[in-house]
């Protein structure tokens, strides 16, 4: 019998790689449900490709048909491939219902990351990374104690402006912006990942994923994507994970976890092809908002889910053009200043958090 799939966020990069590895895997996995925001013609193909129990549209449908995509009966699985805070119910609501939740969607489990434990602790569900570096991660670390484990090393492309000048970054263009040198996402990482907040969520993430303290959770450039993670044990030995970049390789991985399964989908990796491979120390001078974004974790409690918000806000704002790439920076540092962080063990003070930084990171990027 196939396992059942849903995918969430179906039409974005993660949804559609999702969709070309369950392509090849279709006598393990079948697909049960799918949902989209805007995508709506892109929608309509992948449920006719795919013929789902169940199709969600949130964009002039609901918003709740993630939570009843997430938790069909006939799933076992669900892929949170979606962007951002609107993913939080629907991974509580999988968990809840004991599912494994495939988790791309980092943005909730930094603003959540208590709740989205302890909604797995209570329901039976589990979560399995589908970020390339806390894959990496869990590959090395898989069947290991976690009394081995001494520290973790994600690696970081640098993105678009790694070599740039600060003043030059200050005023890079969206355009600009989204060249990624190694990755093709959607739109908000990829931003995330020129201003490196993409690792601060990241560090965030590892955090609550590998029951981590933050000072265990170090950050290294890697230009050429191949390293994607280290983990450090307590004898001193190091294992990373390696290959060329694909999302396709960590998706496949939390789908079959902790089992390995064939595959011959993703180029092959060869150690001469990769070329040489370097490392460089983040210049916090040159990526400021992951400095915030490292103070806001040491905060604690909401303080990640204000910055997560603000974040959001505020990389909206420059890909509409509404402020320039530097302000970002300025404006999470502001909101994680100015805010209130408190305890982070309910919904509503999450939310309530989550709100406020929304409305401070308006208010401060207008001003
Ligand atoms: P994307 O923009 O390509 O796709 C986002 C998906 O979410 C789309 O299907 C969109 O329709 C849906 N969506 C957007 N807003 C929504 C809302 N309010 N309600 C419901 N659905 C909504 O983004 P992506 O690059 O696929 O990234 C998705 C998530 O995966 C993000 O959290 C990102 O950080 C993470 N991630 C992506 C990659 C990658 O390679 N793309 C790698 C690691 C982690
Ligand atoms: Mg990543």
């Amino acid at each position: 019998m196939s396992i059942g799939v849903a995918v969430l966020g179906s039409t974005g990069s993660i949804g559609r790689s999702t969709l070309q590895v369950v392509a090849r895997q279709r006598e393990r996995f079948r697909i049960v449900a799918l949902t989209g925001h805007s995508n709506k013609d892109l929608l309509a193909q992948q449920a006719a490709e795919w013929k789902p129990a169940f199709v969600g549209l949130v964009n002039g449908g609901t918003a709740s048909c993630l939570v009843e995509a997430a938790t069909h009966p006939d799933v076992k699985i669900v892929v949170n491939g979606i962007v951002g805070a609107a993913g939080l119910e629907a991974t509580l609501a999988a968990l809840r219902a004991g599912k494994r939740v495939a988790l791309a969607n980092k943005e909730t489990l930094v603003m959540a990351g208590e709740l989205v434990t302890e909604a797995a602790r209570q329901g039976g569900g589990e979560i399995v990374p589908v970020d390339s570096e806390h894959s990496a991660v869990l590959q090395c670390v898989a069947g290991r104690r976690p009394t081995e484990l001494a520290r973790l090393i994600l690696t970081a492309s640098g993105g678009p402006f790694r070599t740039w000048g600060p003043e030059r970054v200050s005023r890079a263009t969206v355009a600009e912006a989204l060249k990624h040198p190694t990755w093709t996402m959607g739109k908000k990482i990829t931003v995330d990942s020129a201003t490196l907040v993409n690792k601060a969520l990241e560090v965030i993430e590892a955090h609550f994923l590998f029951d981590v303290a933050y000072g265990q959770v170090d950050v290294v450039i890697h230009p050429q994507s191949v390293i994607h993670g280290f983990a450090e044990f307590v004898d001193g030995s190091v294992l990373a994970q390696v290959g060329f970049p694909t999302m396709e390789l960590p998706i496949l991985y939390a789908l079959t976890y902790p089992e390995r399964v064939p595959d011959t989908g993703v180029r092959r990796f060869d150690p001469v092809a990769a070329g040489t491979l370097t490392f460089e120390a983040v210049q916090l001078e040159r990526f400021p908002a992951y400095g915030v974004g490292r103070e806001a974790a040491r905060m604690g409690g909401t303080a990640p889910a204000m910055f997560n918000a603000a974040n959001e806000v505020v990389v909206q704002l420059f890909l509409d053009e509404q402020i320039p790439f530097g302000r970002i920076s300025e404006v999470l540092e502001r909101v994680v200043a100015h805010g209130h962080p408190g305890d982070a063990t309910s919904l509503d003070d999450v939310l309530a958090a989550d709100a406020e930084a929304r409305r401070l990171a308006k208010e401060f990027a207008c001003s």
